[in-house]
């Protein structure tokens, strides 16, 4: 068994992580797990949320939402649709698309679609806003 694990994080068009560390903490789309070295495969689906891994004392946070994650082999590949590292984020961008989901929220006639909907974007751009505050 390895002491440590290799993180490749990737959506369909952007390679975004790879390196070597010490534990991954995913979002799965049934909650949270974390990866340590030496984990049983595992196939995931992933929701909306912070991947979090830990390469000795430093912590690192990508938004992601929706996707997979592999567990094998003392390797971990979250393939996500969307994926973004503080650096990636318009903190702006989110903060709009959090209001515009708000403000659906807030409305009424809306149907069951548009509700869900809003409530997946809304999701999206407070994990957004989550994760870039964490670069300052
Ligand atoms: P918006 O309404 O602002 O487009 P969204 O949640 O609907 O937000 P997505 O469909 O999740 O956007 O993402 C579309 C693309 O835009 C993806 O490539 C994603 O990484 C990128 N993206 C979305 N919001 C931001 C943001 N605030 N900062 C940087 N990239 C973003």
């Amino acid at each position: 068994m390895a002491d440590r694990l290799t993180l490749e994080l990737a959506t369909p068009t952007k390679l975004v992580v790879t390196a070597e560390v010490d534990e991954v903490v995913v979002p799965g789309s049934l909650g949270y797990f974390g990866v340590l070295p030496g984990h049983a495969p595992l196939l995931a689906t992933l929701g909306i949320g912070e991947v979090t891994y830990q390469s000795g004392r430093e912590q690192y946070h990508v938004a992601v939402s929706g996707g997979f994650a592999e567990v094998r082999n003392d390797k971990v590949i979250v393939l996500a649709d969307t994926a973004e590292t503080p650096a990636d984020i318009d903190r702006a961008r989110a903060e709009r698309a959090r209001d515009r989901a708000e403000a659906r929220l807030a409305g009424r006639g809306q149907d069951e679609v548009d509700y869900g909907r809003a409530v997946a974007a809304l999701a999206r751009a407070v994990t957004r806003l989550q994760v870039a505050a964490r670069a300052q």
